[in-house]
């Protein structure tokens, strides 16, 4: 059995999905799990809409644009509007909707941003199944169950596992198609298990399977050591370690979700990035390899805060006034990217998530002066020389940078 996940990009229009259906039917002997994200940007567009229903203000035109945008692919798909598809679906989105204003914000987001997956999943399977492909739709909220924290949902791995095992030995059809991102809390409630989590979902399922191997079809012909839209030259890994993907993703590189490759390594399972455009080029490999002599890794993080602590009295940054900030961090569920402590100040940089910059700031401003630089990118080089980190530096302002042995950090605008 063998998973594949496909995100976003590789379903954005009806040629696009047209495409993915060929790459999945040129594996006819295969059982294959097909994980599948929302459409486009639909995850953008529910938020947006989102933002709207919980403040009880009116949806249109973002609903409007979002129900065209499906109804417009769907009818290219099946050649007529086909309203009994997606009608359903919208009644539930509308009715979270309905409900947002009175629900805390990360569960109403949970209930409405899912749908982008449910919607996407539906019409796919519908189509496979036109083009005659055995295909099973499972509902993820059913078989991935995470604990009760919305928006950043932890798995729990014993009922998933269980879950999934008596899907894959109860259906008859040769492909299960589901959605990533999405599961549901103790009590019922759709979770979500982080932004770009549909990778994490295929590992997930992959692992409960013990599956052969993952493949995450993209927009890329592999991992390269650079993102192409920014850096002129890259050069593409054919194969790397567990070890060094999972640092590239830990550092923000964004061709794979961080959690992804846990999973994977600690069932030896591989883990395939390939085109979905070009299906003969061979893709990078992620399994348990050696990493000889790896160039210079670029990792680019925009949109940061770099945020600074300095100390209200004259006395030094502590232990105990250090502890007093992590422990405010970690209950906001807050990702440290970099960090540094000198006598007087301590800083960190992090995404710049407006709701958590907020909520760190009301909790520790009567103890510390702190500084916010809310758009700051970060440079992580992995594997860098010095000639490297002068070439990036050049023409930045740097805010803040910290080298070890292997990796160089820069914040800076
Ligand atoms: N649709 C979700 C997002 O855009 C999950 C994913 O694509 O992986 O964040
Ligand atoms: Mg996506």
């Amino acid at each position: 059995m063998k998973v594949f996940k496909f995100g976003g990009a590789s379903v954005r229009h009806a040629d696009a999905v047209r495409n993915i259906c060929h790459i999945i039917e040129q594996y006819p002997d295969e059982t294959l799990v097909v994980v599948v994200s929302a459409m486009g940007k639909t995850t953008n567009a529910l938020e947006r809409l989102l933002a709207l229903a919980h403040r009880g203000e009116a949806l249109d035109p973002e609903w409007h644009a979002l129900v065209e945008y499906h109804a417009q692919i769907v009818e290219d798909l099946f050649g007529e509007p086909r309203e009994d598809l997606l009608d359903p679906w919208w009644k539930s989105l509308k009715e979270r909707c309905a409900q947002a204003p009175s629900l805390p914000f990360n569960q109403a987001y949970d209930a409405i941003v899912s749908h982008g997956e449910l919607i996407s999943t539906h019409i796919i399977a519908a189509y496979l199944e036109r083009r005659e492909v055995s295909v099973a739709w499972s509902d993820a909220r059913e078989y991935v169950h995470t604990d009760g924290v919305f928006r950043d949902g932890t798995v729990d791995w014993e009922e998933t596992e269980r879950n999934w095992k008596s899907l894959a030995s109860d259906t008859s059809r040769r492909i299960i198609m589901t959605q990533g991102f999405i599961g549901s809390s103790p009590e019922g409630h759709p979770t979500t298990l982080g932004r770009e989590g549909s990778d994490f979902s295929a590992a997930i399922i992959a692992a409960c399977l013990d599956a052969e191997s993952v493949t995450i079809w993209k927009d890329v012909p592999g991992i390269l050591n650079a993102d192409p839209k920014r850096f002129n030259e890259t050069v593409q890994f054919d194969s790397l370690s567990y070890q060094e993907a999972a640092e590239m993703s830990y550092y923000g590189a964004s061709v794979i979700h961080p959690k992804t490759i846990k999973p994977l390594a600690t069932h030896r399972i591989p883990l395939y990035v390939r085109s979905f455009e070009d299906m003969s080029l061979p893709g990078t490999v992620i399994g348990d390899v050696e990493d000889i002599s790896l160039p210079a890794t670029y990792i680019v993080k925009d949109n940061q805060a770099l945020i600074r602590f300095g100390l209200k009295e004259f006395t030094f940054v502590n232990e105990e006034n250090l502890s007093r900030i992590f422990q405010v961090v970690d209950k906001l569920r807050i990702r440290i990217r970099m960090m540094q402590n000198s006598a007087i100040s301590f800083s960190i940089c992090i995404d710049n998530r407006e709701d958590q910059v907020r909520s760190l700031l009301r909790e520790l401003q009567s103890q510390f002066f702190i500084s916010v630089h809310q758009s700051a990118s970060l440079l992580t080089i992995k594997n860098y020389q010095e000639e490297d980190i002068l070439r990036m530096k050049e023409g930045k302002e740097v805010l803040l940078e910290q080298k070890t042995e292997r990796n160089f950090q820069m914040v800076y605008r």
